[in-house]
């Protein structure tokens, strides 16, 4: 792999190796964009084929994660740490190791709980680091925050299409009964929607099915529902040329990461006239969350969860900037988001000291 112009095609900054001799630890952190602050991002440990594939993914992701904080609204860069070990031979060591190496750039970068970590790893890492967010006597467990978040865009889709964001009477479709998709579907049927809902894990999806009066499908008919939302809060990848054309909503918003197969799939939703609310807008309410660890007083669930219920409002914005444009609505929202990123860097540059 042609590592500096891998960074140079999406202008990545710092790409830091670090290997621990006792543990075996091999950890990549990839540091995107650090106009508006910190990078902030996950750390993962997956078992990748390659050290290729670890690195592309730490860069990847944090590049997702620089356009996700900017258009959060929060202070932070784009930054991701990328664990290259077989995550069932994780350790106590190798994790402390993880910390140390995150401690040492100073402040630079955040992290915390991403694939393949646990928060009882987190509490482990934090013997070495300071610098960890969503630990559980801070913001926690953030999926009840990304539910809402996904909730209120929801709310904002219908409002776009339908001229109003009411749920009731409107039927939403769940790919995925988990933390995500089980408080979303309590909060659309205490709204009086008709829910429908699907797990690979039946007993998840019966579950919140008997909590919420949701109705249950199996998960591979979840694309055939004839319904007004298509709402993904399981895997990444699932809106490709296989599903697409089996869709008969009017709308895609959920919480799920990376739900485009390839950025034409944004494209090819709109040429169905299906509004395809961007993933990492939807579920920026988990980041918003976190993000509120670092205001006056520290944590306060109410104040991040009013922030996290405005995501909708920034959602419309999109819909109206795609529209004037005529592009979809990932390109709108990367290029709000980009906007802001060079507004922020103008105003940096306009206070540079003079020197003497
Ligand atoms: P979760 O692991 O609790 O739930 C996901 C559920 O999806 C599981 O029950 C799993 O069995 C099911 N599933 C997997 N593949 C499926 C398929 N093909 N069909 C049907 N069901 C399937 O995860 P979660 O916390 O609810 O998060 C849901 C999604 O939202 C994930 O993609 C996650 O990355 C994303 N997200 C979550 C948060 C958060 O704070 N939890 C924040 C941002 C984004």
């Amino acid at each position: 792999m042609d590592i500096f112009r891998a960074m140079a095609e999406h202008g990545h900054e710092q790409l830091i190796f670090n290997y621990d001799k006792t543990s075996g630890l091999r950890m990549v952190i990839a540091l995107h964009d650090t106009t508006l602050g910190p990078g902030l991002g996950g750390m993962r440990n997956w078992r990748y084929g390659s050290e290729d594939e670890a690195i592309e993914d730490a860069l990847r992701l944090s590049r997702g994660m620089t356009y996700k904080n900017a258009f959060a609204g929060i202070d932070f860069g784009g930054s991701k740490c990328v664990i290259y070990n077989d995550p069932e031979e994780k350790t106590d060591l190798l994790l402390r190791a993880a910390g140390r190496f995150v401690e040492i750039l100073g402040g630079r970068i955040y992290t915390g709980e991403d694939v393949g970590l646990t928060p009882a790893d987190v509490e482990v890492m934090a013997r070495t680091t300071r610098y960890l967010v969503g630990r559980p006597h801070k913001s926690g467990d953030p999926s009840k925050a990304a539910a809402l978040g996904t909730y209120s865009s929801i709310r904002a889709c219908l409002q776009h299409v339908y001229g109003s964001g009411d749920p009731k009477g409107r039927h939403i479709a769940i790919q995925g009964a988990g933390n995500v998709g089980s408080d979303l579907a309590r909060r659309l049927v205490a709204d009086g929607a008709e829910v429908t809902i699907c797990d690979l894990r039946g007993e998840r999806a019966k579950a919140a099915a008997e909590e919420t009066g949701a109705v249950v499908v199996p998960s591979e008919e979840i694309y055939d529902v004839a319904c007004d939302v298509f709402s993904p809060c399981a895997l990444g990848l699932i809106l490709n040329p296989q599903t697409l054309g089996r869709l008969k909503a009017k709308i895609v918003c959920g919480s799920a990461n990376n739900q485009l197969a390839t950025p034409e799939m944004a494209d090819a939703l709109r040429a169905q006239g299906i509004l395809y609310a961007p993933d990492f807008i939807v579920n920026g309410g988990g980041i918003v969350n976190i993000a509120d660890e670092f205001e006056d007083g520290g944590y306060q669930r109410e104040r991040a969860f009013q922030r996290v219920a405005q995501i909708g409002e920034r959602l419309l914005a999109v819909f109206r900037r795609a529209e004037a444009e005529g592009v979809a609505t990932n390109v709108a929202a990367e290029r709000i988001a980009e906007d802001h990123i060079a507004a922020v860097a103008q105003q940096q540059r306009n206070f540079v000291p003079r020197r003497g």
